[in-house]
């Protein structure tokens, strides 16, 4: 079946849902097809080494420094099949009234067979203080580039890790899922027809929001980063594989991914190891991996570099690799590469 006649039926599929048939067709352009086709290559060459290759759905940069040569070189050293490396933008750059930065053009006029075209991400000022412009500037550039999908939105989100080592207490961003931007976000999302990220912290109080908002936009599809990664036991009470489970039931369009720390990561502001897949052992608990095992369409590869952290994609992959080859083999090739092309290209890679 060629990719026009896919489309269209997935068109079909979800023509009753008001603006996605705009985003569909866009999909089907000869661009998209054009980079389907080299992705599709470079994944198969690297199958073919007997090598695993991942798609890693959510890593983002300082888009004024990154050195787009040297992560591409990264992704051949490693096999890492493609990356979609989105760009958060600086305060700098908000100063100077960018609201959009092009760095997904920058990266597939280079290596358009290794780099997936992204939004940038949500942060703040971004978020906070211009939110509609840079939604909008993102939704231009979704049509226009075309992007296979948009970045990771900081809705609710604790300093990171490497903030609390810097003494940078200030990115404690708490923005309402169901708040105006929350519902322009999910909105966007639907009338593209393109997935995005969020990173929202797990607490019992922000669940029930959420799960409002996945009922009200049943076509938009939303990533939500970084599985069981919970900072706060005390906060999550709730949330356990059971209730994960429960969510992907009712929800076919929300998707997870599986950048989480390793078995030993601690976060330093509550002291708790903040992956919860893992055991007292260091392996994977039996409740999570029976649900990776029972839905890895719903899972996705994702590394999670950062601005502050391109440097260590040796160390990011080992530990994506690791927690990968606890899986039995069918579901370690869906989570690595088979959910998001399914995500992206609405079919099954082969
Ligand atoms: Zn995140």
């Amino acid at each position: 079946m060629d990719i026009r006649r896919r489309h269209l039926i997935r068109l079909a599929l979800l023509l009753p849902v008001a603006g996605w048939a705009v985003r569909g067709f866009a999909q089907a352009d000869e661009k998209v097809i054009g980079l389907k086709s080299g992705y599709a290559a470079r994944l198969k060459r690297l199958l073919a080494s007997g090598t695993l290759p991942y798609i890693d759905i959510e890593s983002s940069c300082n888009p004024t420094k990154v050195d787009i040569d040297a992560v591409a070189r990264k992704l051949d050293e490693l096999n890492i099949g493609l990356m979609a490396l989105s760009a958060d933008p600086t305060e700098r750059q908000f100063g100077e009234g960018l609201r959009y930065d092009d760095l997904s053009a920058r990266l597939l006029a280079r290596y358009p067979d290794r780099f997936i075209p992204v939004g940038n991400g949500g942060q703040p000022p971004f978020t906070t203080e211009a939110a509609d412009e840079v939604l909008a500037a993102n939704g231009t550039a979704a049509l226009k580039e075309p992007l296979l999908l948009l970045g990771e939105y900081e809705m609710r989100h604790y300093p990171s890790p490497r903030q609390v080592k810097r003494g940078e207490l200030d990115r404690d961003v708490d923005i309402a899922i169901d708040g105006p931007t929350g519902h322009k976000l999910f909105a966007l999302a639907e009338r593209l027809g393109i997935p995005f990220q969020i990173h929202y912290e797990v607490e019992d109080r922000l669940l029930a929001p959420l799960e409002h908002m996945l009922a009200q936009y049943p076509a938009a599809r939303v990533i939500w980063c970084h599985i069981a990664q919970v900072r706060y036991a005390e906060r999550a009470a709730t949330y356990t594989p059971a209730y994960v489970e429960g969510l992907i039931k009712r929800f076919p369009n929300l998707y997870f991914d599986t950048a989480f720390g390793d078995a030993g990561s601690v976060y330093p502001l509550s002291m708790q190891h903040h992956a919860r897949v893992w055991d007292s052992s260091g392996g994977l608990r039996a409740d999570w991996l029976n649900l990776f095992v029972t839905y890895p369409e719903r899972f996705l590869s994702a590394l999670d570099l950062g601005g502050d952290r391109m440097r260590q994609i040796d160390d990011y992959d080992r530990k994506h690799r690791d927690f990968l080859a606890r899986l039995p083999r069918e579901a370690q090739h869906q989570i690595a590469y088979g959910s998001a092309w399914s995500l992206l290209f609405g079919e099954v890679f082969s």
